[in-house]
C-alpha cells in the first residue's frame, strides 16, 4: 500500500467520501505523494510515453505551425510562447529549434519570452535542464544573447498581462491529466461519484449525493434515457473555474492577440450525448486499477472535445473544428521533414525514424485517437490548417 493511499483512508474514514475530480487531483498532484510530484519518469523507460518522446518532428511541426501562427498575426517584435505542462521539456526544445533556425534567417521574433506552466518543482528542473542547451539560459529566468527567456509558473491565471505581445498556448497532453468529475445515473437521477472505504476498507467507487445544478451535456445524456450505473464525465468546472486554463486563456486572448493549440487523446461528440467512464491508471505501459497504487501511477482521462470547444467558445474565444492528430501533421508537412531528415542516414537509422513518424499518424493509433483544438483571439485570421 502507498503512503498517499494509507493518508486518503484515513481521510475519507474520517471526512467522508471524495469526490473522484478531487482523488484524482490528489493521485497526481498531492504535494508529498502525488504522481507527478515524486516521478520523473515520463518516456520509453516510464509510465508512459508521449508524441514528442517519440519523434522530434511532432514538436518540430509545432514549431512551424507556432512560427506561422506568429506570421499570420503580423510577425510583432516580441512573442510570448507559453506550455501547459510541458513535461521533460521534449516539445519546448524540438519547438525552440525551429525558432533559433528562422531566428538565423531573420524570420523569428526579436524577443521570445518562453513561459513553462508546471506545478510541480522535479519537473521544472527537469525542463530547465533540456531547454537550457537551446537557449543558453542557465538560471531559467534571464534573457540570454539569443532574445529567449525561460520563465516558469504554476497557472496560466498567473501570466501578467503584456499589452504589447501576441501570445502562443501550446497544450500536448495537459488536459487529460486535469482532475475528471463523475456522474452516475441512479433511480434516473444523476449523482456525485464518489471514491469511498468499501466493507473490505479498501478505496472504492460509490455513488453520492443527487447533484444540484446539471452539467453541460448532462440534459441531452438524461433525455437519451441513460440507464442506471452509466457514468458522465466532465471537466466543465475545472476549466472554467477563475483560475481554470479555459477561462485564463479567454482573459489573455481578450488582451492581445492569442492563439491556443490542444493536442490530446478524446473525441468530439456530435450528438452531444457522451456516457461512459475514460478515467485509468497506467503503470510502465499497461492499464491498472485505478485504485490499485494511488500516486504511484498516472491517472488520466479522455478530453471531451466538445465540452472544451464550447467552454472556450462561452468565453468569448474563437474556436475552430478540430482535426486529427494524422490530419493536423500531414498537413504541417511530416513527410517532408522525415524526407530532409532521412536523407543521407544509414538505412537502420532511416528506417528508425521512418517508424517514428509513422506512429505519430497511424490509424488506428495517434494519428486518429488525438485530436488537436485550436482556438484564437476574435477577428484574428484563423491559423493553418484550421479552417
Ligand atoms: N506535455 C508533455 C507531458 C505531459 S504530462 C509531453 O507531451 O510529453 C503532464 C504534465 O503536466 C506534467 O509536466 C505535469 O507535471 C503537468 N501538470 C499536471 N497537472 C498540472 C496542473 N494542474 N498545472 C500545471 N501543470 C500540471
Amino acid at each position: 500500500m502507498t503512503s498517499l493511499a494509507t493518508r486518503l483512508k484515513s481521510e475519507i474514514a474520517r471526512d467522508g467520501p471524495m469526490a473522484v475530480d478531487v482523488f484524482m487531483a490528489r493521485c497526481l498532484t498531492d504535494p508529498q505523494d502525488g504522481y507527478y510530484t515524486r516521478q520523473t519518469a515520463l518516456g520509453a523507460n516510464g509510465d508512459f510515453i508521449t508524441a514528442p518522446e517519440i519523434s522530434q518532428i511532432f514538436g518540430e511541426l509545432i514549431g512551424i505551425w507556432a512560427l506561422a501562427t506568429w506570421q499570420a498575426l503580423g510577425a510583432p517584435a516580441h512573442l510570448r510562447l507559453v506550455e501547459l505542462g510541458p513535461g521533460r521539456g521534449t516539445l519546448m526544445q524540438d519547438v525552440l529549434r525551429v525558432f533559433c533556425g528562422a531566428r538565423a534567417r531573420k524570420t523569428a521574433p526579436a524577443k521570445l519570452e518562453v513561459v513553462l506552466v508546471e506545478l510541480d518543482g522535479a519537473m521544472r528542473a527537469r525542463q530547465a535542464a533540456t531547454l537550457r542547451g537551446t537557449s543558453g539560459d542557465a538560471s531559467g529566468d534571464a534573457s540570454d544573447d539569443a532574445g529567449v527567456t525561460l520563465l516558469w509558473t504554476d497557472s496560466l491565471s498567473k501570466l501578467r498581462h503584456d499589452g504589447t505581445a501576441v501570445t502562443i498556448v501550446l497544450a500536448n497532453e495537459f488536459f487529460d491529466a486535469l482532475p475528471v468529475a463523475q456522474y452516475v445515473m441512479s433511480e434516473r437521477q444523476w449523482c456525485q461519484r464518489v471514491v469511498a472505504l468499501g466493507r473490505d476498507g479498501e478505496l472504492a467507487f460509490a455513488i453520492g449525493q443527487p447533484v444540484a445544478a446539471a452539467m453541460p451535456g448532462m440534459a441531452a445524456a438524461s433525455a437519451a434515457g441513460v440507464g442506471d450505473g452509466q457514468v458522465f464525465e466532465s471537466r466543465h468546472s475545472v476549466i472554467v473555474a477563475t483560475s481554470g486554463p479555459v477561462r485564463a486563456f479567454a482573459d489573455i486572448a481578450s488582451q492581445c492577440p492569442a492563439a491556443l493549440l490542444v493536442i490530446d487523446y478524446g473525441d468530439t461528440c456530435a450528438s452531444g450525448v457522451r456516457t461512459g467512464e475514460t478515467l485509468q491508471a497506467v503503470a510502465a505501459h499497461r492499464f491498472a486499477d485505478v485504485f490499485e497504487a494511488p500516486g504511484m501511477h498516472d491517472l488520466s482521462a479522455h478530453v471531451d472535445f466538445s465540452e472544451l470547444t464550447s467552454a472556450l467558445s462561452d468565453a468569448g474565444v474563437a474556436t475552430r473544428p478540430t482535426l486529427s492528430q494524422a490530419e493536423f501533421l500531414a498537413a504541417l508537412g511530416l513527410e517532408a521533414r522525415l524526407a530532409t531528415l532521412i536523407a543521407g542516414k544509414d538505412a537502420a537509422t532511416a528506417n528508425a525514424l521512418q517508424v517514428d513518424a509513422s506512429r505519430l499518424v497511424a490509424e488506428p493509433g495517434m494519428g486518429d485517437r488525438f485530436r488537436v483544438l485550436c482556438a484564437c483571439s476574435q477577428g484574428i485570421a484563423v491559423p493553418y490548417p484550421f479552417a
